[in-house]
């Protein structure tokens, strides 16, 4: 399976970034899909600089399509600027803004009502991870922000440890093994055979120093890069790093 290498700018960028998004679709590999997900504002005109060589993604989206919520993105509108995927349930959306599994499970209905690829992320805290209970927590929230009936050609679980995230802290590759064997255990049990093609993502610290490592990981489908997705130079060295068969 192709592996997926997706860049989450996080609320990174302005216009002036846009080059950095020409320099990644120039370089773009054959034997690996890319995908940035820049900030809303900058979907439309990321699509345009893409050329089509890479996807261009959402970071969250709204789970109605239209009415009175101010400030938020439906999943229709990501599609008309020119997204093909959306992140929900990244953990910086679960803490700062409350997202509930089931809040992450309707968005993730939502981007397959627009079209959308949905990236559902999930991820223990370190205490959770020091208390033994990391499996546990990950299969909980799959079993809640995974609906039932998800279509398999447009879904991705992005596997991202919240201590992980922004912090040079990674996960030993048993313990990236271990949850990833587990996640994909829970997917089959929850959506049938069809879900062993879900690419499950690893996020959390993603570099160029340690992605050859975890992209030749045993279920690892991919990678979800925040920091190291916003130059092109770093971004290069990760995603030719990925797997060629
Ligand atoms: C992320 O935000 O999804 C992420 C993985 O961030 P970083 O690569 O910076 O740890």
């Amino acid at each position: 399976m192709r592996q997926l290498i997706a860049g989450n700018w996080k609320m990174n960028g302005l216009g002036a970034q846009l080059g950095e998004i020409e320099s990644i679709a120039a370089n773009a590999p054959a034997h690996a899909d890319l995908l940035i997900c820049p900030p809303a504002t900058l979907i439309a005109r990321a699509a345009e600089a893409a050329k089509g060589r890479i996807a261009i993604g959402g970071q969250d989206c709204h789970a109605e399509i239209s009415g009175a919520f101010t400030g938020d993105v439906s999943a229709e509108m990501l599609k008309d600027a020119g997204a093909r995927f959306v992140i929900v349930g990244h953990s910086e959306r679960r803490q700062y803004h409350g997202e509930s599994d089931a809040a992450v499970a309707a968005k993730a209905t939502a981007a397959w009502r627009a079209d959308l690829t949905a990236i559902i992320c999930v991820g223990e805290t370190e205490a959770e991870r020091e208390a033994g209970r990391a499996l546990d927590v990950v299969g909980v929230q799959l079993a809640g922000s995974v609906p039932s009936g998800a279509p398999i050609e447009a879904t991705v679980v992005a596997y991202e440890p919240v201590w992980a995230i922004g912090t040079g802290k990674v996960p030993t590759n048993g313990d990236i093994v271990q949850m990833h064997g587990h996640i994909r255990a829970r997917l089959v049990a929850q959506l049938g055979e069809g879900a062993r093609k879900v690419p499950i993502l690893y996020g959390g610290s993603v570099k160029p120093s340690n992605a050859a490592e975890i992209l030749a990981l045993a279920e690892v489908g991919g990678a979800l890069v925040g920091g190291a997705s916003l130059k092109a130079a770093d971004f290069g060295a990760i995603f030719s790093a990925a797997r060629k068969d």
